[in-house]
Formats: C-alpha cells, structure tokens, sequence
C-alpha cells in the first residue's frame, strides 16, 4: 500500500517557561486528534520533546494534504485554549496565523512528511529536536548516508552500493524553496561545504539513488522567516527509514553519540552539543540542552507498533555525561566568542540596538 507518514509538530505552550506541555494540554491534543481523526486517520502518536507537541499520523491521503494539516493546526488551536487556561507560557506561540489555508506550511508549525511503498517490514525512526535550529540534522545526516565510517552499509551492501541524494535547502531565502541535490559520493565535498552552515542550508530529504526510495524527510521551515521577525527557534523534527535501501538503524543513531555544537539553548541564542535523550524529556539546564530523542517503529498497512526509544539505554547515559560535561566546559565562557551566536542569528534584538547606541558613542582618535 502507499502509506503517508505525516509529523507535524509545535510548541503551543509550556509549564514553568519553556520545560515541557502540561499534562493538560497534552491530553487534549490526545483526544483531538483520535476523536476528530478516527476516520481520516489510520493510526497515530503523540508526544513531546521539551516544549513542543508532536503528531506523528499514518494514512493514505498523501502530503501536504488539506485534511491532514487541518487536523493537527485544529488540535493545536485547541489545545492552545487549555494552555491559555493554565496560564503556560508562549500559549499558541508556533501558530502565527489565525486561519488554516489548507496547509500548515507558513504558518508557523514544523512538518516533515513522506508517502512510500510500505515494505512488508517497514522500519522508520521518528526524531524530535528541541532548544535548537533545523540544521542540527546536518552533520548526522551527512555521516550516516554519506560516510563508510559510520555508515559500512555504503562498503557491505549491495542496496546502498551508489550512495544517497542530498536535497539541500538554503533557509535564507525566502521567495520559495531554493533547493539544490547532490549526490554522494559523487559531490561529497560540495555537500560538506554547505552543511557546515548548519544555519543556513540544511537538509531537506534525501533519497537511495539507485532505487530512487525516499529515505529522510526532515522540517525545514524557519519560524523568523515565515513571521518576518524573529519569534524562536524553528525546532526540527525528521523522519528517516531504516534497513534494506537505506542505512542500519544503528548506522542512523551512531552520530548522535557526537554531540555536535549546534545553535540554541537559552534565548536560542547559544552554541551548545545536541545532547540525545528519552523519549519525552523536558528542558532541564539553562533553557537546554539542546535536546534530540529517537523513535524506532516498525508499521504494517498503517499500523504503528509501540515506539522503542532508541537513547533510552545505558550507553546513552555514557554518552550523556560527556555531553554535559561539554556543556559545561562552553557555558564557562558565557558570552565570549563562539560560546554565544553570531549577531546575524540572535534571537534577540536588544543586542543590535545595544551596539547601534553604542556605536553613536565612538569617537576616532586624532593623531598627533
Ligand atoms: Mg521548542
């Protein structure tokens, strides 16, 4: 069958700042969605990574389909309600629009969706970032289908023996999409000199250029382009299938053991590692860290099996205490150097109009 695997997410309000949705809330997107999607829907899940909700839906009515987005922007809209109740912090804050157009795109919300040929044993991961940018997906995407070192895949199998297409978006422009492929290992470098600008190009999907199969999809929209003023952090979330035509599970989760330096944590305004972590976690140090969980599912005709929580497991914990540490070692110089984002990606303006007064101040010496 031709599935559709629809993610849709946004961060509708938080307990406490920016820590995680109130039980409240979660329970009425829950119910949203399986009351009002019962019949569009074939199965669904809902959960949370730090402040923002996720809808993952199976079904076969394609992307960007009206009675999809107007599904999750509804049971967003409605839960914005319960979070305004509550009084939780940035209540309706991903939704910029007041009325749904038929697709949620611009409108504030992430998507990442993909329609395939089911296999007989499908196996995808759902990923879910938080206190972070839509190109911290970069350098992971790029070692696990680009790289014989964290991919063998690319050495061992047959399936995977002519790499993968990079489809790369430029997020700065914002006339449309502007999107360039690339294929690896063919264009390798060209790949790598434009994803080590984690702010600006970022990964959009990627396909097996052999098979043509559709592998990654990740959100790709950015929240202060579509609002034309800065209004957060666009926190992605990506949907990649593992196995056969694509990389190991294993070989996707392997670069996350990095922790790569990537934009966020407090007033989105920080470089810090992208730290993995359990399914459903809250924000827990210095508005971070940034944060990044993994859902492994298998589906069969649309039916989702119980998520296994790939960080969930004791060597992440070992992975997670060399990432705090890094945190730390950053966070001890504070506003120094590479420790805070350039002035082109802050995410607030009190600092620009700190150093035009300031500038007003200077005077040039004379010489003698
Ligand atoms: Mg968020």
């Amino acid at each position: 069958m031709k599935l559709t695997l629809s993610l849709i997410k946004a961060d509708i309000g938080a307990v406490g700042g920016h820590v995680r949705p109130s039980e409240a809330l979660l329970k009425c997107v829950k119910e949203f969605v399986a009351n009002e999607g019962s019949e569009l829907l074939i199965d669904h899940y809902i959960g949370f990574c730090g402040d923002d909700i996720h809808i993952l839906m199976t079904h076969e009515e394609g992307t960007n389909d009206k009675k999809i987005h107007g599904l999750a922007w509804e049971a967003f809209k409605t839960g914005t309600e319960v979070a305004k109740s509550q009084g939780l912090y940035g209540a309706g804050q991903d939704l910029l629009k007041d009325s749904f157009s038929g697709n949620v795109k611009g409108l504030g919300p992430g998507v990442a969706e993909m329609e395939f040929e089911e296999r007989p044993n499908e196996s995808f991961l759902m990923f879910a970032a938080d206190k972070t940018e839509p190109g911290a997906f970069n350098l992971p995407l790029y070692f696990a289908f680009a790289d014989p070192v964290y991919c063998p895949g690319l050495l061992l199998s047959p399936s995977l023996s002519e790499g993968f297409t990079f489809s790369i978006m430029d997020v700065n422009y914002t006339k449309g999409d502007r999107i360039v492929k690339l294929s690896a290992p063919k264009d390798l470098y060209d790949i790598a000199a434009l994803l080590r600008d984690n702010h600006r190009y970022v990964v959009e999907s990627i396909h097996n250029t052999k098979t043509g199969e559709q592998a990654v999809v990740c959100s790709t929209s950015r929240l202060h382009n579509i609002a034309g003023k800065y209004v957060g952090k666009d926190d992605p979330a990506m949907l990649a299938r593992a196995q056969q035509a694509f990389p190991a599970t294993g070989e996707i989760v392997a670069p996350f053991e990095i922790g790569h330096f990537v934009g966020g944590l407090c007033r989105g305004s920080h470089n810090a590692p992208l730290m993995p972590v359990k399914k459903n976690s809250q924000v827990a140090y210095f508005d971070g860290p940034p944060l990044v969980q993994a859902l492994a599912f298998s589906v069969k005709n649309g039916k989702l099996t119980e998520p296994a929580d790939i960080f969930d497991h004791p060597y992440w914990d070992w992975v997670r205490d060399k990432i705090s540490a890094k945190t730390v070692e950053m966070r001890r110089q504070g506003f120094s150097g590479p420790a805070m984002l350039g002035f082109e990606e802050l995410e607030y303006g009190g600092i620009t109009e700190r150093l035009e007064r300031l500038d007003t101040k200077f005077t040039v010496k004379k010489e003698r």
